[in-house]
């Protein structure tokens, strides 16, 4: 182990020059017009995959190509060895506005300790640690304890729709013990973090309707329901004053958090006033019995987006408008499931909904939580990993958001992912002066290379 740590050492200004070659291609899924510039990056890094002594392959797809890489297959006392996955994506976000920029997105520039680049910490800074552990094990004669196959895609950004196909024609090359994933976030440079759940989402739109036409308020005021008001009074009975959610079943299948979970959440540097101030608020609002930390990763929400109806426009119109709509999300937790919580939703809307408007619901799709044991062997041994290189106790995190490729691997190859972010809280990901943290770099390469051995170890 030691020569792959030195060698990481001794390389760190060539691996960040590397980055900053790699950072340069403008790879914007979005924009058709860096269609040709995509192809340029997946060849590059195919290029530097083989450099570094990797088996390395482009592979079409009906979109931008990914990029296989394998370590070369070794075996151990005559059998297999454990086989793990990294995923990354080199397609990048568009940089747009270009105004805001302290430097051009595509011309790295380092600054303090942070390389500034569109792409540099979502997502091609954060597998190219990993690949530069694999490059230390490779260069320095130690021999890997696994076998590891590096499948970089380039369309994460436009929401991965050709990976799902991908991984069902590859399901056999690509049968693994574990999936390792950077692409997420850790709280802090001296905090580093292990993601073991995220939720999921329910999506609906919702519209009442009354009169055929809005009408004169004076005229017909007092005759007709106001969907408007319709509307705002169904929402409010969707939450109540605890803050929970009013819809029944709906925290039936929601797995409770366990006393451990509850430890390692209370470790989230989260200062509530600082949190609080950064937010913009004059006070927090979540559900009562949690934490901020727990509402905001391991409770489901129902949120409205949108609220829609009536006059807008300068001064007054008196209207009784016609329609009302709204546009809500939940997050949903392990074990809720989308379609479950659709047709709660939809039941109990119906049942509220008074006889004097029409109820229109639309949509339903979501996409399910994740959560690997936060016990799990996999997972410890990737926090002993964490620990190691960062020379700290990692926290152990739940996510708000959600990542469906998580799911996807889970479906098609059954097997859990890992979620080692190194993009820290203020490295500006999808925004402009988007950056990498170099502490962060260096400290996942090595977090990678311990991770090898630990997970192989389990
Ligand atoms: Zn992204």
């Amino acid at each position: 182990m030691q020569p792959v740590v030195t060698y990481l050492k001794k390389n760190q200004s060539r691996f960040v020059d590397e980055l900053c070659e790699y950072v340069r291609f403008p790879s914007v899924s979005a924009q058709t017009n860096h269609r040709a510039d995509l192809k340029a990056c997946a060849d590059w890094l195919l290029k530097h995959c083989r450099q570094i002594g990797l088996e390395a392959r482009l592979c079409p797809t009906a979109g931008n190509p990914v990029v296989m890489a394998r370590t070369p297959r070794g075996r151990s006392n005559g059998k297999p060895r454990p086989h793990f996955l990294v995923y990354g994506h080199y397609d990048v976000q568009p940089p747009e506005p270009f105004e805001l920029w302290k430097t051009p997105p595509f011309e790295p520039q380092i600054r303090g300790r942070s390389l500034f680049a569109r792409g540099s910490t979502d997502n091609k800074g954060q597998h190219f640690a990993h690949l530069k552990a694999v490059e230390a094990y490779l260069k320095s004669d130690v021999e890997l304890p696994c076998d590891i196959t590096f499948l970089v895609e380039g369309e994460e950004e436009v929401g991965s729709k050709n990976l799902g196909p991908f991984l069902k024609t590859h399901r056999v090359e690509l049968d693994c013990d574990a999936i390792v994933i950077s692409d997420t976030g850790m709280p802090a440079a001296n905090c580093p973090g292990l993601t073991y759940a995220l939720r999921g989402i329910a999506a609906f739109e919702i519209t009442l309707s009354g009169p055929t036409r809005d009408l004169h308020s004076g005229i017909f005021g007092g005759n007709v329901d106001n969907p408007a008001m319709a509307l705002s009074q169904l929402l409010a009975q969707l939450r109540d004053e605890n803050g929970r959610v009013a819809v029944p079943g709906f925290y039936d299948e929601v797995q409770p958090l366990s006393p451990y979970e509850r430890r390692q959440m209370k470790r989230f540097p989260l200062k509530e006033k600082d949190y609080r101030k950064f937010l913009g608020v004059p006070k927090l609002f979540g559900e009562r019995g949690f934490t901020p930390v727990e509402q905001r990763s391991a409770r489901p929400t129902l949120e409205i987006n949108g609220l829609t109806s009536g006059y807008q426009g300068e001064g007054t119109k008196t209207i009784i408008p016609a329609w009302a709509s709204v546009k809500i999300t939940c997050r949903l937790v392990p074990n809720q499931r989308p379609e479950r919580i659709a047709k709660l939703i939809r039941a109990h809307l119906r049942k509220l909904c008074p006889p004097t408007v029409r109820l229109e619901i639309e949509g339903g799709h979501g996409a399910k939580p994740y959560l690997v044991s936060p016990t799990g062997r996999q997972t410890q041994a990737a926090l002993r990993a964490l620990q190691s290189a960062f020379g700290t106790q990692p926290v152990l995190m739940r996510e708000g958001g959600s990542i469906p490729i998580v799911n996807e691997f889970k479906k098609t190859l059954h097997a859990d992912t890992l979620l080692l972010g190194l993009s820290l809280p203020d490295d500006n990901a999808h925004s402009p002066n988007e950056k990498f943290n170099l502490d962060c770099f260096a400290k996942g390469q090595l977090m990678s290379a311990y991770l090898w051995r630990e997970l192989s170890e389990s």
